[in-house]
């Protein structure tokens, strides 16, 4: 079967709302994007009504399976009970559609607001060709600042992927669902006819799937982590969560492709929940996301940092376990010399690139080895250029005197680059790269780290040009922040391919 899609897209899109709560009803949108070169399909109004009603029943039928009643979001619709489907022309020609920002931008005004979900139909352009073939469509929820409201979902009009499960897929996202593997028939997951127990839980108090909810401006959960502890690669989390509007529901997911990884029911305006992870499913990533959701539909996304792994980082230190002090391994220093002439100096260094690649044995004559890992690799070369850097500069400044984010380089750059900074004091650093739009596109997150300059390639922040998803992204401008203590200065970068 097709893959369905994935991208799920966390809007920081901040927009003043008046402080006080309300109650609004909430709809879905339907609108048939027409890029400039395209015109539309014939007889498309009556397709698009028939599969988005069929993904609307599907979310009825699967709440119904699960106890919850034929309960199911809401369309915007005529007064024969037509979905009313708005046909929206773009600016530009059809191979420029690849991201829900370039369309949702040409919305008309109106229709982007904190009460409906916008699902863009996008005619003459078959993702899943454009994005390696992997991605069908696109949707996200959507943050005023407190709380998620609002979403968009991005489906191909024609070709395969224009049909119901993927729709559905995607306005699930808008929902606040990620992904779920459980199952090899999870409609978040690669299948398409099943919702799991914990979504329909999740969708029961969902604003959307509900006439009237209160949006609260007001809430933010309070979380305490609980000390964390790891036994045979897996690592338990606990967290003591507070809500005064009382707390419903939790999902724990990976940062890396948004799987769901546990969840929990809530109870009172105070509750614990507590997930298992595997350290392999964390992959690179230091954190995992905590997902909770209020009584009147509300919720949020916070980060945990995994604290048994070196390098994580807590934004809002509550719980701190104490470690022995880590002391620099400096066991290569009597490697690097690799030529044995007493002299550490570029020779060496060409000894270890062209060896690049080769194992090596531990007793070699001439060991370009430098870590002794018994392979050669670049890890070995910035090793010496440690050394070479450190001897060729030895009156240099070790502490810089202000903190700063530094241009990235290469700039333009394809498909990775490095982003340099320099660190006055110690403290946590994090990097967010986004859009020109404003979403948030990765989060690379080194750490704690040491006062000193992060300018080598060793040592600055290295992108590889992809998404929290594992996709390379589009051509264009992005801006990178990085966040280290009090300071936050943003750059520009170009990706040109
Ligand atoms: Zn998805």
């Amino acid at each position: 079967m097709l893959r369905k899609t994935s991208t799920l897209l966390v809007i920081l899109l901040f927009v003043l709302m008046p402080t006080a709560s309300y109650a609004a009803s909430f709809t879905v949108r339907v609108i048939y994007f027409l890029p400039i070169d395209t015109s539309a399909a014939p007889n498309v109004d009556a397709k698009i009504d028939r599969l988005v009603k069929s993904a609307q029943k599907f979310f009825a039928n699967e709440m119904e399976r699960h106890g919850y009643g034929r309960k199911t979001f809401t369309l915007e619709t005529n007064a024969k009970g037509k979905i009313v489907v708005h046909h929206v022309k773009g600016r530009f020609s059809r191979a420029y559609y690849q991201t829900i920002n370039q369309t949702k931008s040409e919305l008309p005004k109106q229709f982007v607001n904190q009460n409906n979900i916008s699902l863009i139909l996008l005619e003459g352009n078959q993702f899943h060709e454009l994005l390696e073939n992997k991605f069908c469509g696109k949707g996200g929820d959507w943050i005023n600042g407190v709380t998620f409201y609002s979403g968009t979902a991005l489906v191909p009009a024609s070709g395969p992927c224009f049909n119901a499960s993927v729709i559905a897929h995607e306005l699930g996202h808008t929902f606040g669902l990620r992904h779920n593997f459980e199952n090899h028939r999870y409609l978040m997951g690669t299948g398409s006819d099943l919702l799991a127990p914990c979504e329909a839980e999740w969708l029961n108090e969902h604003h959307y799937f509900n006439k009237t909810k209160i949006l609260n401006n007001a809430p933010k959960v309070t979380r305490r982590y609980e000390p964390q502890a790891e036994v045979n690669n897996k690592i338990r989390l606990k967290v003591v969560l507070e809500d005064p509007d009382g707390l419903y529901h939790v999902h724990f997911y990976v940062t890396d492709n948004l799987e769901l990884i546990g969840y929990q029911s809530l109870n009172g305006e105070r509750d614990t929940a507590e997930v298992v992870v595997h350290r392999s499913k964390l992959r690179n990533y230091k954190e995992l996301y905590l997902q909770p959701m209020d009584l009147n539909g509300n919720y949020y996304i916070y980060n945990i940092p995994i604290r048994s792994l070196p390098d994580s980082i807590d934004p809002e230190p509550i719980v701190r376990e104490k470690s022995p002090p880590q002391m620099p391994d400096f066991s290569y220093l009597k490697n690097i010399d690799v030529d044995g002439n007493g002299l550490v100096n570029v020779a060496d260094l060409d000894i270890v690139i062209s060896n690049l690649g080769k194992n090596i044995k531990e007793d070699a004559d001439t060991n370009p080895d430098v870590n002794r890992d018994g392979i050669v690799t670049q890890t070995d070369v910035d090793l010496i250029i440690k050394q070479l850097n450190a001897a060729a500069a030895p009156t240099a400044p070790k502490v810089p005197k202000q903190t700063q984010l530094l241009p990235n380089y290469p700039n333009p750059f394809n498909p990775e680059t490095w982003i340099p900074y320099q660190l006055a004091a110690p403290t946590n650093v994090r990097v967010h790269i986004y859009e020109a739009s404003g979403t948030l596109v990765r989060s690379l997150t080194p750490g704690h780290q040491p006062a000193g300059i992060y300018q080598h390639r060793s040592r600055a922040i290295y992108w590889d040009g992809k998404n929290a998803m594992g996709e390379s992204v589009a051509s264009g401008v992005y801006f990178y922040t990085l966040t280290a203590g009090d300071f936050t200065g943003t750059r520009k970068m170009l990706i040109r391919k």
